[in-house]
């Protein structure tokens, strides 16, 4: 008996949606009824590999988007319809670079030393007019609108009707707030599985966007939309366990060392070693676009701070850090924006975290200072990226990372980045002319 078909069934879904995610993040699918889902749940569903972002050919062979049927969510907005996350294959193989595949291969490689990675994530967005030019509620000005409660009853009837449906999912939902920025919200679920919180990653996108347009709106979750005005991080809350997912391998029992006075363990300090170790590069995954770098090392915003790094610090319960440690048992990173493709930030998470442990890597000095106010006087942390094509090249002299997130995904992430990066800069711009005609 098919899964999804017994699904169907009992939910009287009509349509499933069998969606894969390329390599920029964008979610490709496929409608197919409920009479046809059994075969498709077995054999897969066809897709031209060439014809979205995965840096296949056209004469490539069909590829397989198997849906992975334990992750089936039925649209609480739609229930005619199901999504289900698929896994890409192709002549019977996995296609390597096809994130799903990257993150599902470090989940087993960290399962085989006995860890158990969970995550969650902060995953900010504005609400726009359909143009995407301006902020949907006219009325949204304030200089420092972050928690505005006027504000956030304003758009009561999205955020009610998206928290509900978290609800419904039993996703555990816990707070939802006015962010930063005039326009900003942010909505937080409880943490889980890594690649469980990938899915409702790609999931709770797809869902803010569905809402918002039929309410009318826009969403974004474009790492900064608005200039001068605060971005849209998607900050990851990171702790891992041992198998069970009992025991939390990074809260500290002794208190004591640098890592251990904030609460990590010293296998948490060499997984945090890793991060430290791989930001510069680890920035080409998880702050992707040309836009992202308007985000990170960006001049202070009109609420008076970007929430966002500049340099490769951490600290303990401070938010103007790269990494936050808020609590014992787990650390936050604060460098991922809304573009991040939501399987290749657990998948980068994991990877370094890993090359961390295996090496014993050393996170370095705990910074306890304002790093908007004093970020001047450290002198010896490395400076984040200032551009994508910064950010490229680093990752392409990462060989350790290179290697831990797969030497193929690497090979075509690069590639396809650097192709954008070319676009980008072949696009004659207004500065141009604003700024050079006359030299
Ligand atoms: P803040 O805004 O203070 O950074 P939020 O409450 O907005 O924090 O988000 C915290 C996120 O961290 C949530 O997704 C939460 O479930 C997650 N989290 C809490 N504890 C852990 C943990 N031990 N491991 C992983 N994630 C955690
Ligand atoms: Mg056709
Ligand atoms: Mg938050
Ligand atoms: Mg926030
Ligand atoms: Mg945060």
């Amino acid at each position: 008996m098919s899964v999804l078909a017994d699904f169907a069934a009992k939910t009287g879904v009509k349509y499933f949606m069998i969606s894969y995610t390329d390599l920029f993040g964008g979610q490709r699918a496929k409608l197919v009824p409920a009479q046809a889902i059994a075969d498709m749940e077995e054999d897969g569903a066809g897709f031209a590999g060439f014809a979205t972002w995965l840096d296949l050919t056209p004469a490539h062979p069909d590829m397989l988007a198997v849906p992975d049927a334990s992750a089936v969510i039925q649209l609480p907005w739609k229930p005619d319809v199901a999504w289900v996350p698929a896994d890409c294959i192709m002549e019977g193989v996995p296609v390597e670079q096809a994130p799903r595949n990257v993150l599902k291969k470090l989940v087993a490689e960290a399962a085989e030393a006995g860890l158990r990675v969970k995550t969650g994530i902060e995953a900010e967005f504005f609400l726009l007019t359909p143009e995407g030019d301006q902020i949907s509620d006219p009325f949204d000005t304030a200089a420092k609108p972050c928690y505005d409660q006027q504000a956030v009853m304003r758009r009561y009837d999205v955020i009610a009707e998206i928290c509900d449906y978290m609800l419904e999912m039993g996703w555990g939902p816990y707070q939802n707030d006015h962010e930063d920025a005039n326009g900003q919200f942010e909505m937080n679920w409880d943490f889980d599985d890594a690649l469980v919180t990938a899915d409702r990653h790609s999931f709770f996108k797809f869902m803010v966007k569905s809402v918002a347009e039929k309410h009318g709106l826009r969403a974004t979750f474009m790492p900064k939309p608005i200039e001068g005005l605060t971005g849209n991080g998607c900050h990851a809350h990171i702790s891992v366990w041992d198998l069970e997912g009992k025991t939390n391998a990074f809260a500290s029992k002794d208190g004591k060392g640098q890592v251990g006075e904030v609460g990590l363990s010293e296998q948490g300090g060499y997984f945090l070693g890793g991060i430290m170790k791989h930001a510069e590069s680890l920035a080409a995954i998880t702050n992707p676009t040309v836009n992202s770098y308007k985000r990170i090392s960006a001049p202070r915003t009109i609420s008076g701070a970007t929430w966002a790094p500049n340099s490769v610090t951490w600290t303990g319960n401070n938010r103007t850090h790269m990494v936050r440690v808020p609590g014992p048992g787990r650390f936050e990173l604060r460098l991922p924006d809304g573009a991040v493709n939501p399987y290749l930030l657990q998948a980068v998470i994991i990877a370094a975290g890993l090359s961390g442990i295996n090496s014993k890597a050393d996170p370095g000095q705990r910074y306890d200072i304002d790093m908007y106010a004093e970020g001047h006087l450290v002198k010896d942390a490395p400076r984040l990226p200032l551009n994508l094509l910064d950010a490229i090249r680093a990752y392409e002299e990462d060989e350790g990372l290179q290697a831990m997130m797969g030497t193929s995904f690497s090979a075509s992430y690069s590639k396809m980045k650097m192709q954008e990066w070319n676009s980008f800069v072949s696009h004659f711009s207004r500065w141009e002319r604003e700024n050079t005609l006359d030299i």
